[in-house]
């Protein structure tokens, strides 16, 4: 460990995860976070309640100059200490909650049927008791893809703290809320995980017959998929195209003009319909040009992209 206070440390993950493997240290970090403001040595004692201060002082020891500064003989956390906390309080890396396949208040907006949410590994996955699935496989399952249950819509990121005291419906609308801005972040070229610069691809079907449904030659019912990756971290995701262009001022007109807001959709129902109930049509291969066509009650939109997503006409 360096020289207290002093910022300049960097640690191997190794470093950094062995300076975290005690309960004390973690409960040192936890106490910080939720603290008001910096605490000085005593308080912060006494917060822990604990009978041995030598060896608090120890643990206080090797989280200095990385996960917690001190500043005029108190103490705070660092920003990797707030990340560690964050992380925690989420419950994503500790928590492992049950939400069973349950109906909520949003409807199917094809067939009218009430939509059904579950949670599964840090994903909410919706399905239509009626509809034909969008996906034939699930992306979000430990060591997926596996093979998606009938109607099968797709899957929403949402930590475990996004199930604490909601309803399903209120879940759905959380879920859809996060995963917006996850995507809104890539439709940027932004990871929404680490910051750092996602690459975005599209994937054409070359074959593509979904007739509603799945088409067997790319297993979707989206004859353009986006898929992205991020540059730095783990973080990949994969989804219809169109809304790789939730970013964009024309996308992003459109809906706000429908009353349809993507930040915090209040029917995440008419929104999903809106961004994934979209017609597509590949233009010309080469150059590759696609458009895709949105469409509201009676208003229409229709934006012609390229490969790189760019959207170079709007009707
Ligand atoms: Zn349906
Ligand atoms: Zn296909
Ligand atoms: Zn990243």
């Amino acid at each position: 460990m360096s020289e207290e206070g002093t910022g300049a440390t960097r640690l191997s993950p190794d470093d950094a995860f062995s300076a975290l493997g005690s309960e004390m240290r973690v409960r040192i970090l936890r106490e910080l976070g939720t603290a008001d403001g910096p605490l000085a040595f005593s308080e912060l004692y006494e917060r822990l309640d604990l009978s041995d201060s030598a060896r608090f002082n120890y643990h206080l020891d090797k989280l200095l100059g990385h996960f917690v500064h001190k500043i005029d003989d108190e103490y705070a956390l660092a920003s990797p200490g707030e990340r560690v906390v964050e992380a925690i309080l989420s419950g994503a890396v500790t928590d492992d909650p049950r939400l069973e396949r349950t109906p909520t208040d949003q409807h199917c907006t094809d067939r009218g049927r009430r939509l059904e949410i579950e949670w599964q590994n840090g994903n909410v996955e919706v399905y239509c008791p009626e509809c034909e699935s969008r996906w034939n496989q699930s992306w979000g399952r430990v060591g997926g893809p596996v093979a998606a249950d009938s109607g099968y819509l797709g899957r929403l990121p949402l930590p475990p703290a996004g199930l604490k005291g909601r309803s399903p419906t209120a879940v759905f609308r959380a879920a859809r809320m996060w995963s917006n801005l996850e995507l809104i972040a890539v439709s940027a070229g932004l990871c929404p995980r680490c910051s750092a610069t996602v690459e975005r691809e599209l994937l054409v079907c070359d074959d593509h017959e979904a007739d509603d449904g799945v088409c067997p030659a790319c297993e979707s019912s989206f004859a353009v998929r986006l898929v992205a990756r991020c540059t730095n971290c783990i973080y990949t995701t994969g989804t219809g195209a169109a809304w790789g262009l939730l970013a964009t001022p024309e996308l992003t007109g459109f809906l706000f003009e429908q009353g349809l807001n993507p930040l915090a959709p209040e029917n995440p129902d008419r929104l999903d319909s809106v961004l994934s109930g979209y017609d597509e049509e590949i233009v010309s291969k080469e150059p590759f040009r696609a458009e895709f066509t949105f469409s509201a009650d009676d208003e229409s939109l229709t934006l012609c992209v390229n490969r790189s997503l760019e959207v170079l006409d709007s009707t």
